[in-house]
């Protein structure tokens, strides 16, 4: 029995079987050469393990459309077509016969080649294949070893996935019914990749170090969403216990629930609203049932990072529509594409960003790529015919970004109008502050936008400058720090003087401390994923709005974020003990 503790960033308790993922998808082998006598042979062994693959993608095909739909299951249909696709074939065939290489170089080889094309082509069609050929590639040179290609596709129940690292995608692309929990090397609290584990009510832990090293695959594992803690090989006492913790989570859970009813009300008698955060549709029932009042924060780019194509304005408006249907007139914030950072953009270029956090992210992206841009704007003004949405840019840093999103939705808005097509011309729109350069001149962006909503998540980030991605700074990841509550601060009495809502749709809203700070400092909207609404909720029914002030006016006052978090952890435990007794900064 071995217990290994990493940072946990979605609750939940879990015992299932380690599935380990191999980490290399570069498929990069260097070049090998073979006996010109052998070439024969070598073909033939090209030519099994690629019968070998299409048997195996037949299988996956059909088994997928049973479990995820035809239209989903049509992407193994790519890559059995690209098994038989002369393009394809030919030069790797030619370069095991004519230039005596191995057929794992030239499979390599003239994948990478044909990868690095597709990344570079300016349809974004080809650009999303760039992960198919990746995977393709993986396929073939694993039958040429021999080894078994087991796919996350693949996995058996209860399976744990041990990673070095998931992206984003790879996370959404799980399957559900057999994934039950994820633990990786790296990453860090609020990486995207958590917010997704989250989303999916998946138990995960992330920075576990080297598990990667000490996990096997078959291995049973414990891994406890709540503290960090990884037991692997666990003994029969150690089972027995987490099964009965299992047991009366589940019973603490089912008495959290029977909250949802029940207004969000402070002991003085101020409402807060509760919304959440979602990634995808058909997160919303979940969510409703948990007692949120409505979507504070629709994350769209995840349209991209499930599809294997980009969304089209079609598809994006059935989302739309979708989610609108779901919340029957209940509020709704759709967020214009945050990609880039950790999420899609990286893996599709040829020449990764040296620093994507800072870089061609967010709103820079979505203005660099106008059409992208236009057609989600058109799909979300189409949907504001059919409920009330609201629209929400992102990682806004300057007053002329935001100027030029509006133009453009302007500009839809005209063309919409012109062509007799439905819209809201009255649409609220409003920025994400999460950055803080925004947060110090909210004042200004006051003047032109209809709400803010804080996004702690970046904006302790790029405050503290600590990317959120990394374990192992992961320490100094602290939103209770003075300089980040000034900032929050300000935004609020930004918004207070020109009557402007200010929400907050950061994980940190999701942790009642923190939750108390946003309320004493003026935060009646707060937006989080659906399964931390009931504790949330709960914080906020034993709280008073002047206690909250009193605390957060202390707590900005502080020299450091230790001494500020001991104080408010402090206080709170003394006024709502039932939710903060036994519960630490974080
Ligand atoms: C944030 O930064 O707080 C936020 C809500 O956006 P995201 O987590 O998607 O970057
Ligand atoms: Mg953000």
């Amino acid at each position: 029995m071995k217990r290994i503790t990493g940072i946990p960033v979605s609750k939940g308790l879990v015992i299932g079987r380690v599935y380990l993922l191999e980490e290399d998808r570069s498929f990069r082998v260097g070049p090998q050469a073979i006996d010109e006598m052998d070439a024969p042979a070598q073909l033939e062994r090209f030519e099994l393990a690629r019968r070998a693959a299409i048997a195996d993608l037949d299988a996956l095909h059909e088994e997928s459309t049973g479990e995820m739909g035809s239209e989903a299951a049509k992407i193994f249909l790519f890559h059995i077509g690209a098994l038989n696709d002369p393009t394809i074939l030919k030069p790797i065939r030619s370069m095991i016969e004519q230039d005596h290489v191995t057929p794992e170089y030239a499979t390599s080889f003239t994948l990478r080649k044909l990868a690095a094309r597709f990344a570079k082509h300016p349809d974004s069609t080809f650009q999303s294949k760039v992960d198919d050929l990746r995977d393709l590639a993986a396929r073939l040179l694993s039958k040429l070893s021999g080894k078994s290609a087991a796919t996350l596709a693949s996995v058996g129940k209860n399976t744990i996935i041990i990673a070095r690292d998931l992206t984003p995608t790879q996370t959404a692309g799980f399957n559900r019914e057999h994934v039950t929990g994820f633990v990786t090397d790296l990453g860090g609290r609020t990486s995207h990749t958590a917010i997704v584990a989250g989303a999916l009510s998946l138990p995960a832990v992330v920075g576990a170090k080297n598990i990667t090293t000490q996990a096997h695959d078959g291995q049973q594992i414990i891994v406890d969403g709540n503290k960090g803690t990884i037991i692997l090989d666990p003994d029969e006492d150690t089972i027995a216990q987490y099964q009965a913790l299992i047991q009366t989570a589940e019973e603490a859970r089912i008495s959290l629930h029977e909250l949802a009813e029940l207004p969000a009300i402070t002991t003085d008698g101020v409402e807060i609203e509760l919304l959440g955060n979602i990634e995808f549709a058909d997160e919303i029932p979940h969510l409703l049932d948990e007692g949120g009042q409505g979507v504070g924060l629709y994350r769209t780019e995840f349209l991209y990072l499930t599809g294997k194509q980009s969304p089209t304005e079609e598809d994006q408006f059935n989302a739309y529509k979708q989610c609108i249907e779901h919340l029957k007139g209940k509020p709704f914030t759709i967020r214009t594409f945050d990609l880039g950072a950790d999420k899609y953009t990286q893996r599709q270029e040829e020449t990764p960003e040296r620093n994507p956090f800072l870089g061609l992210r967010s709103i820079r992206y979505s203005l660099q790529n106008q059409k992208m841009f236009r057609t989600q704007l058109r799909a979300i003004l189409r949907a504001s015919a059919l409920g009330p949405i609201k629209i929400m840019f992102p990682l806004i840093t300057n007053i002329t970004e935001f100027r030029s999103a509006r133009y453009f939705l302007n500009e839809e808005m005209e063309e919409l109008a012109e062509a007799g097509i439905k819209y809201n011309p009255n649409i609220e729109v409003g920025m994400m502050v999460e950055v803080p350069a925004a947060a110090l001149m909210a004042s200004t962006f006051a003047q032109e936008v209809d709400f803010f909503s804080v996004g702690t998540n970046d904006l302790v980030q790029y405050t503290l400058a600590v990317d959120r991605t990394n374990e192992r700074v992961a320490s100094l990841y602290t939103p209770i720090h003075p300089a980040v509550l000034r900032l929050v601060r300000d935004v609020t009495r930004a918004g207070r003087k020109r009557d402007i809502p200010v929400s907050c749709c950061g994980q940190s809203a999701a942790d009642p401390a923190f939750a108390a700070l946003l309320i004493g400092m003026g935060v009646r909207t707060l937006s989080v994923t659906a399964s931390s609404l009931p504790l949330v909720k709960r914080a906020i029914r034993g709280l008073s709005v002047t206690k909250c002030e009193r605390i957060a006016k202390r707590a900005i006052g502080f020299d450091s974020e230790a001494e500020a978090s001991s104080y408010v952890f402090n206080r709170l435990r003394k006024i709502v003990p039932e939710v903060f007794d036994g519960r630490t900064v974080g």
